[in-house]
């Protein structure tokens, strides 16, 4: 059976103001009242309908909104100005002082860093979990845990969280799961299997041509309301809210996310397990010597394959890094980090994305120093890529190292 997000997505349609078949674009940043007792009563939280301001709601932002909310299937959705400013408002709605979060340890740098650095000065104190051990989990909640916190696939280890047995846990203990979703949009359905809150840094896969930063928090309208709330919404009070030009554009990509995502997937697929038969090491959730495989396979949509994100090992930093810079040379994609461009995008994790995350837990967690992070592209001809990229590596004699390695 076909998923019906991406239907859903396809059949949800504004016009503009003229009849245009995109909606029109909100350009302001406040709105006149008919009525002073409106205005009032706006203040007063009663903001059912009405546009007050542009840094609580907007049109262009509520219309990408409803569609991250058809798009994971949740009741509603509020869109940030990045990633991060969703992340910092779910946490900061769901957390108090002298409270406590369960996280995942392999989880976004950013994510980490504010959970590990910038938290505590709060009395907000976070444990980092195995999360794919649910005893460890269980472990780790306490009387004053409020989140259980991961991601679907993890970054940058592609780890796979089994988010009906977090959900399961989350519920014996009264707590909320929150799910980062944005290495597998349209694959995995956080919400359907569980999860209180999905999160997405619009940045990556959901638009697409890497030429902004947004995010989006999916939950229940409850939630959304009160994170948007004018007294004490931590999305309204800390501000980062996403400009109505930029949630326009971003709605327009959305619309090709579904074919996208199948070819991300389709390409990922091929190199990985070329590669594998090459004899590289080799992480992609798509191949069946990944760890996560099954759990993937069970609470995933098929349609979309396994994703667009893979890693390979090539032994150290040094070869990491000639790799790339041959790999560009090629033309083969962009020594760059971020994901899911059209082109390929490649980086080196221990030492871009997770230099937050000190040397030894990153050896501890399979973080080794020659691991490179690709994002695949929207390529035509996989094989003819598949073929450069072998022969670039074979040039720095990657596969002699290998084998001296095994
Ligand atoms: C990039 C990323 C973020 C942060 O998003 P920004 O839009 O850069 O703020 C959060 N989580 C994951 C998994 C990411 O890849």
């Amino acid at each position: 059976m076909k998923s019906k997000a991406a239907q859903q997505l396809q059949d949800l349609h504004y016009f503009g103001e003229f009849g245009g078949v995109n909606p029109s674009i909100s350009d302001s940043s406040t709105y006149t009242f008919l009525s002073a007792k409106t205005m009032f009563d706006t203040f007063e939280g009663n903001t059912e309908g009405c546009y007050l301001y542009s840094r609580h709601s907007s049109p262009s932002n509520l219309y990408l909104g409803e569609a991250m909310a058809a798009l994971e299937n949740t009741e509603s959705a509020n869109v940030y100005a990045s990633g991060m400013g969703a992340i910092t408002a779910t946490v900061m709605q769901l957390c108090a002082a002298n409270q406590h979060i369960v996280a995942s340890r392999t989880i976004y740098g950013g994510t980490y860093a504010l959970m590990k650095n910038f938290l505590p000065k709060l009395h907000i104190n976070t444990s980092f979990v195995d999360i794919t051990n649910l005893k460890k989990v269980e472990a780790a909640i306490t009387e004053t845990t409020k989140v259980l916190y991961c991601e679907s696939v993890s970054n940058p280890l592609l780890e796979i969280a089994d988010i009906e047995g977090l959900s399961a846990l989350a519920r014996k203990y009264g707590i909320a799961l929150v799910v980062d979703n944005t290495f597998s949009p349209l694959t995995i359905k956080p919400a359907d299997l569980g999860a209180d809150v999905v999160i997405h840094s619009l940045t990556k896969f959901i638009n697409g041509t890497s030429d902004c930063v947004a995010g989006a928090v999916c939950a229940s309208t409850e939630f959304c309301l009160a994170l948007k709330d004018v007294n004490d919404g931590a999305g309204m009070l800390m501000g980062s809210t996403l400009d109505s030009l930029r949630a326009s554009s971003i709605l327009k990509n959305m619309r090709t996310l579904h074919i996208r995502m199948k070819k991300h997937s389709e390409n990922a697929q091929y190199l990985a397990e070329k590669f594998e038969t090459d004899g590289l090491r080799v992480v992609y959730p798509g191949l069946e010597s990944h760890r996560g495989h099954k759990d993937l396979k069970r609470q995933m949509n098929a349609e979309y394959g396994f994703g667009g994100m893979l890693t390979i090992d090539v032994g150290s930093l040094e070869k990491a890094n000639l790799l790339m810079e041959s790999m560009q040379k090629e033309n083969l994609g962009y020594l760059a980090v971020s994901l899911g461009f059209y082109k390929t995008l490649f980086s080196a994790p221990g030492t871009s994305t997770s230099s937050e995350i000190p040397l030894e837990e990153q050896q501890e967690m399979g973080l080794t120093d020659g691991l490179i992070r690709f994002s695949i592209g929207l390529d035509n001809d996989i094989e003819n890529t598949y073929l450069r990229m072998r022969k670039c590596m074979e040039q720095l004699g990657i596969f002699e190292t290998l084998a001296l390695s095994v």
